[in-house]
């Protein structure tokens, strides 16, 4: 089964949201739990979260991969960015109970020239201290770039992360095709020895979910600058290959795409007929 859709706004409402990516042909869809940018939370209609929960069984949704704001860093060289990044953390997951099993993904942050090996820890701290046993949520590790002091930007540092995690099986990973392109693995030449490589170092049962991104950049340019689906470096041939992949049925696909609606509904038309 395609699970394919795209980031939406989150300011009319949960239900609005499912209404939106039927629209646009879409069977799952991301959001910002908050303001991407800032932190502010809008407050949660139980009732609204509810009517969500069934129109997605209604129309045979798959998991939803909600976003944490970019703005969050919880090995943030300062105590209080790193404090406040715990909070919000702590909230979110609050908040991702009132539409129960669906994704959390979060950037793992930035070391902001303290070095991987001190922040590692500091990202697991963070989540040992907001996941909690009676969570619904799986929180996912995003693949990063490698942009500036990005954590995150090899497999073995999101294994290592995992490793100091207690509720291990409350922990995955999203996999950005951009990101893991652009930080130096090729997708596009060799794409089954990328996920043999997941495998080996942090196992394939932990990729949850895909962000489906072309990339502006070329392989291992550390960049982060996404592109939309076959205008990249990756392409057409590429992305067809990776969104039919057999190891990766069923996963939900969240486009990050420079896109508008109508690009939107493009784009997943063009995935789907791939899939057929
Ligand atoms: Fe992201
Ligand atoms: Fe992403
Ligand atoms: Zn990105």
């Amino acid at each position: 089964m395609l699970y394919i859709g795209n980031h939406l706004s989150s300011s009319k409402g949960f239900l609005n949201m499912g209404r939106e990516a039927l629209k646009l042909g879409a069977n799952t869809f991301a959001f910002f739990t908050r303001n991407p940018r800032g932190g502010a939370a809008r407050d949660i209609d139980p009732e609204d979260a509810k009517a969500l929960v069934a129109f997605m069984e209604e129309h045979k949704f798959g998991k939803l991969v909600a976003h944490a704001p970019y703005t969050m860093n919880v090995c943030a060289a300062k105590e209080n960015i790193r404090s406040f990044s715990v909070e919000m953390l702590i909230d979110d997951l609050e908040r991702m109970e009132y539409i129960p099993g669906n994704y959390y993904n979060f950037h793992p942050g930035s070391h902001v020239g303290q070095g991987a090996d001190v922040a590692i820890p500091m990202i697991a701290e963070a989540i040992n201290i907001a996941l909690k046993p009676e969570h619904h949520t799986t929180l996912l590790l995003e693949t990063m770039a490698g942009k500036g002091s990005e954590v995150g930007r090899s497999f073995e540092e999101i294994k290592a992360i995992i490793d100091l995690v207690e509720l291990k099986d409350k922990v995955g990973v999203c996999f950005d095709t951009c990101h893991t392109w652009d930080a130096g693995y090729n997708n596009v030449n060799d794409f089954d020895g990328v996920l043999k490589e997941f495998d080996k170092v942090i196992g394939l049962d932990r990729l949850k979910a895909v962000h489906f991104n072309d990339s502006m950049n070329v392989l291992a340019s550390h960049k982060d600058r996404h592109q939309k689906i076959g205008e990249g470096e990756l392409g057409l041939e590429a992305m067809k290959y990776i969104v039919t992949h057999p190891l990766l049925q069923d996963k939900p696909f969240i486009l990050e795409t420079p896109n508008d609606d109508e690009g939107y509904a493009k784009e997943i038309a063009l995935i789907k007929s791939w899939s057929m």
